[in-house]
């Protein structure tokens, strides 16, 4: 098998932001995957709630990839009721679209919570998992994750296209120190939050006037 893999990055994305775009083309074209799909989550199974709709986040997400061939927006988990648990995404993908190699896309901060996810180490099942991460760092890994990494560790991204699921890699890739939580406190505090994020995003939340009850609850003089 030599399937070009397919990536797929989940999160908030609330919004979407260069953090998390510019990554995902690196990995785009340096694993030569077949796509990378964005799937905002409905409900976020780890922290809480969003302050902007599902579909408002989703509709974000389709603009912020709209111009680039090989990213696309995938709504499954809208489409699904409870919280939004990654275990039943990668499974539901994999029912889709067979024995094609599948790439969990992950940043080294969401790597390290694995453990909390919902059946986590259920994940390898479905899906590779690529880590993120930062250029020289080094991963200190607690010994829960440590373990479960070793025996699965990859270190040629050449491996992501021999099997459909299985391996852990990291792949340094540019990482931008961008947050959806700092670009929502600069809106709350009616601070810029351009370059940060694309400008079409940006647009779209101004006309809809989106993050605005944050930004009137904190803009308020006391
Ligand atoms: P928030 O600040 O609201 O927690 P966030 O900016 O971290 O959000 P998420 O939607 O939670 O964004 O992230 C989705 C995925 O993208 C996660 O795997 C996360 O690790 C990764 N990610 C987020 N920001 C970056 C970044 N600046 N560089 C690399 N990966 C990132």
């Amino acid at each position: 098998m030599a399937l070009h893999p397919i990536g797929i990055l989940g999160g908030t994305f609330d919004p979407i932001h260069y953090g998390h775009l510019r990554p995902a083309l690196e990995l785009l074209e340096t694993l030569e995957l077949a796509e990378v799909r964005f799937v905002p989550c409905r409900v976020p199974a780890h922290r809480a709630a969003p302050s902007v709709t599902a579909e408002q986040r989703l509709a974000l997400a389709r603009l912020a990839t709209a111009d680039q061939p090989g990213f696309v927006a995938d709504d499954r988990e809208l489409r699904r009721e409870g919280p939004s648990y990654m275990v039943d995404t990668l499974a539901s993908l994999r029912e889709e679209l067979g024995d094609a190699p599948l790439c969990l896309l992950l940043g080294a901060d969401a790597f390290r919570e694995l453990p909390s996810w919902r059946c986590w180490r259920e994940l390898t099942r479905w899906a590779h998992l690529v880590v993120m991460r930062r250029p020289g760092a080094t991963q200190l890994l607690p010994p829960l994750l440590a373990e479960f990494v070793a025996p699965r560790l990859l270190d040629d991204p050449l491996a992501l296209r021999r099997e459909p699921a299985g391996g852990i890699l990291f792949q340094p890739v540019t990482q931008l120190d961008i947050s959806a939580t700092r670009i929502r406190a600069l809106l709350a505090r009616g601070q810029s939050p351009r370059y940060l994020l694309p400008e079409a995003v940006l647009a779209a939340i101004r006309d809809q006037a989106l993050y605005r009850s944050l930004f009137i609850e904190t803009s308020i003089p006391a």
